[in-house]
């Protein structure tokens, strides 16, 4: 009798390779659990099984597997079927989900591999254009061998790249990564087991009376076990007795204590899992939840569409405690930017040691705990708190999914494979576990709450804040009109002005939301028009003046800021538009005894920057935040007063059929950071074009007109929810080639599909890092086979592939693209 394993490889292939396997193998071996496998002349994968059986392969000869990984499957069988959902949905291999689905330390593999250093703090703009290309490849890959450093660079000899990235701290190089987690042990200390009794401690304090710090260390640690009766820690001992290691090193040398080691996580939550500490909800947040356990009993996905502060957190703490009472998992998906201690902690506070987190800015040794924690069922593990990786973790009974934020667009994987959305692949890992799925937001996505009205969802609402705090008052000015009668300084209109007078007399605090980092986004000669371009890509540079420098924010390239038109020669060279810097130079200058923080991608950089910036206006030690989007993110501050939103036009102008969408909730989100509690916070908008619909609906607070409005016109121009999209993107660094490549490939579209094709055509930036790009946009009308179409553009991408010249053309699916 002849035995094989198919096996899932984490590259993107088509199909499941197969290996053979000898009797004993086949019967240890389970679905799920991980098998080193040899591929192709000389590499070892990691593989994970997904069948055992014993039908030999027709086409080639089964080579046998290397290895046995596991004891016991580190995969279920539920998220094998997530992950095949998502890559028949989402156009790509099940290797390319098993990729990203597991943490890289489980994925262990022969050759040298090119690993990010998650210590370095790295400054973009300082790392050479290949030097970059690598570094960004780690950050959507975790680990890169030698050839595929040599595709990304696209040159043979990559030492030189590789050297100077390990100069710069910035990568480690590995052999192979068999151990790469490695448990985390903690040292403790006892009395050694001559001193226990007490007249023997008493001669030994006896003997150390000359040595007055080592007896300290003996006495603080017999004081330490007599009043806690937990095992005591090094470095607590450390602490309590203000010896310093020296010591307690020397006195385990002579025996006197003795160290030993306990294996614990590096990520504990500790608190006080206290039933008391629930708060009480109101009739408005008691009446939306008995609307959601309704829709539960009917297994319908609902929607808790509640006002900015309404208290839905406190709704959600409510259905996770029934769900963890009831002996299931919960998890608890949020953007990743939402995931802030401030909810952690609060969360920590009724749920006590019972959570984890997943996200990525933990360590790859942080997230394999969390994995096995919840393999192992762990008491920890009930409820995961995470970004959208999180629904790949193993969960095996799953009583409830919260998808907080469910509008937000970052939910949507934009690169690499497999590019999901994480609401919509949870809703499907929800009913595959049978579990109750809630939809949170203050401003549902179109397709969200479309469903609900067609009943497809279940909908629950909640129209006021907490304690009745009134919504804020919103405000639009006209700095059209402001600047005609000369009554700007600077962005500031002189409404804008009084306010933040107002704001700071009061002591209240002020965010102050423009959606673009730098100083200027464009740098113009008033001789000649010329403004420096991205010599890589096709976009103006930025001008930061803070570094003095012209950077693109699309690639690394950035330049000394020039004195003169590099055109013409002229001095005049002038800036148009305005960043973020450039609104705290000013308001630093209007209001000189004011502490004014900046928050945006420049100034968030390291791991912790993000979260320092929240402490601090926490903690009130600054008076006025000046942001881009990462200020809307769920964060509940206790004393804003005013928000100030210097340009709403920005963010109306987007080419995209989904920016007045976006719009509407990014604005309604940052005004919902003011006057969180008792009095009503005040929102000054500026803009062009205070007569803009949107900006009417969001200062009324109209959702449902927005939503009307939005749908009508994606019906008639065919966009999601009305239809389904299938974006292709092609990419090449030759202009011509992805031109005719990307023509030829619309053109078999149109004669399979026809007229629902759009394309090819430039995106408003054609050109990032020296590829070209082009887009085109299948739209499939309602009542057609998603699953046929798909077949066909399958079907033209093997003729695509099939012409020598088009070959080296990308071609990349995003399904349902936002
Ligand atoms: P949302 O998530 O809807 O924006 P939050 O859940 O953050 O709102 O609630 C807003 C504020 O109101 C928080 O500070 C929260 O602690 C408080 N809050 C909400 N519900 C209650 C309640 N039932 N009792 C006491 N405080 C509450
Ligand atoms: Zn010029
Ligand atoms: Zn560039």
């Amino acid at each position: 009798m002849q035995y094989f394993v198919n096996v899932i490889l984490p590259i993107a292939l088509e199909k499941l390779f197969t290996y053979a396997l000898t009797e004993a193998e086949a019967l240890f071996l389970k679905p799920g659990m991980r098998v080193a496998v040899p591929f192709g002349k000389s590499k070892i994968y990691t593989g994970l099984v997904h069948e055992v059986h014993q039908t030999p392969p027709t086409v080639y000869e089964a080579k046998e597997i290397h290895q046995i990984l596991d004891e016991k499957p580190l995969v279920n069988e539920i998220q094998l079927k997530h992950w095949q959902w998502i890559a028949d949905y989402y156009m790509c291999t099940i290797g390319e989900v098993f990729r990203s689905a597991l943490p890289s330390a489980f994925l262990l593999e022969s050759e040298t591999l090119i690993l990010k250093n998650k210590n370095a703090t790295v400054d973009e703009g300082d790392l050479k254009d290949d030097e970059f290309l690598v570094y960004e490849a780690l950050l959507h890959q975790s680990v890169l061998k030698v050839h595929e450093v040599s595709a990304i660079v696209d040159r043979k000899n990559v030492l030189p790249i590789l050297n100077r990235l390990l100069d710069k701290g910035i990568i480690h190089l590995k052999e192979e990564i068999y151990e790469q987690y490695k448990p985390k042990l903690v040292r403790y200390v006892q009395l050694g087991a001559a001193y226990r009794e007490e007249a023997q401690l008493e001669e030994l304090l006896n003997s150390l009376t000359r040595a007055p710090k080592q007896s300290q260390v003996v006495l603080s640690l017999f004081q330490l076990q007599a009043t806690t009766k937990k095992q005591i820690k090094v470095a607590d001992l450390e602490e309590a007795s203000g010896g310093s290691k020296a010591v307690i090193k020397s006195l385990i040398e002579k025996g006197i204590l003795e160290e030993y080691h306990i294996q614990t996580d590096r990520v504990n939550y500790d608190g006080s899992d206290d039933e008391s500490v629930f708060k009480n909800l109101n009739e408005h947040q008691q009446a939306a939840l008995k609307d959601i356990v309704q829709n539960f009993d009917n297994k319908k996905v609902t929607l808790l569409h509640g006002v900015t502060s309404s208290g839905k957190t406190e709704v959600y703490v409510q259905l996770i405690d029934e769900c963890l009472r009831s002996g299931k998992q919960a998890l608890y998906l949020l953007p990743e930017i939402a995931l802030t201690t401030q909810l952690i902690s609060r969360l920590q506070e009724y749920f006590g040691e019972k959570i984890s987190v997943y996200h990525s800015k933990y360590t790859v040794q942080e997230r394999v705990e969390v994995w096995n924690n919840i393999v192992a069922k762990k008491h920890k593990a009930q409820l995961v708190i995470g970004a959208r990786s999180s629904l790949f973790l193993p969960f095996s009974e799953l009583g409830f999914i919260i998808v907080d934020e469910e509008h937000e667009g970052s939910f949507k994987q934009f690169d690499p494979a497999p590019r999901y959305h994480a609401r919509d692949a949870a809703i499907v890992l929800g009913n595959l576990h049978g579990a109750n799925i809630v939809l949170g937001s203050a401003t549902p996505s179109v397709e969200t709450y479309k469903n609900a009205q067609l009943g497809k969802y279940g909908y629950a609402n909640i129209t006021r804040r907490f304690g009745d705090v009134l919504m804020p008052e919103i405000e639009l000015v006209d700095i059209k009109e402001e600047a005609r009668k000369r009554r700007m300084k600077g962005h500031f209109s002189e409404r804008l002005l009084e306010e933040i007078t107002a704001a700071l007399d009061l002591g209240e605090q002020i965010i102050l939301f423009q959606n673009r980092r730098g100083y200027a986004p464009i740098l113009e000669c008033t001789t000649c028009g010329h403004s420096p371009q991205c010599p890589n890509c096709d976009v103006s540079l930025t001008y930061h003046q803070y570094k003095k420098q012209l950077r693109c924010h699309y690639c690394s390239h950035h330049m000394a800021l020039p004195e003169s038109c590099q055109v013409c020669g002229s001095p005049t060279l002038d800036t148009k538009g305005f960043g973020t810097e450039q609104v705290e130079k000013e308001i630093e200058a209007l209001f000189p005894a004011a502490k004014v923080w900046r928050m945006d991608l420049d100034t968030t950089r390291g791991k912790h920057g993000y979260e320092k910036i929240i402490t601090a206006f926490e903690q009130q030690e600054m008076d006025i935040l000046v942001g881009t989007q990462m200020l809307t993110k769920g964060l509940d501050f206790r004393n804003v007063g005013l928000v100030g939103i210097m340009n709403a036009d920005s963010l109306l102008n987007f080419p995209d059929y989904r920016a007045h969408e976006r719009c509407f909730q990014l604005l309604t989100q940052v005004s919902g950071r003011a006057g969180r509690t008792k009095k009503r916070g005040k929102v000054i908008v500026q803009t062009y074009n205070p007569y803009h619909q949107i900006l009417k609906q969001v200062s009324t607070n109209d959702y449902k007109g927005m939503f009307k409005e939005q749908l009508y016109e994606r019906e008639q121009y065919k966009y999601p929810p009305a239809n389904k999209i299938i974006k292709i993107t092609f990419k090449h660094k030759e202009y011509n080639r992805l031109n005719e490549a990307s023509e030829w490939f619309a053109q078999a579209l149109r004669n399979a599909l026809g007229g629902n094709v759009l394309g090819p055509e430039y995106p408003p930036v054609a050109r990032i890092r020296n590829q070209y790009l082009k887009h085109v946009i299948v739209k499939i009308d309602h009542g057609t086979s998603l699953h046929r179409i798909k077949f066909g553009i399958r079907r033209i991408e093997k003729s695509f592939n099939a012409v020598a010249l088009y070959r080296s053309v990308r071609v990349i699916y995003n399904v349902d693209h936002i």
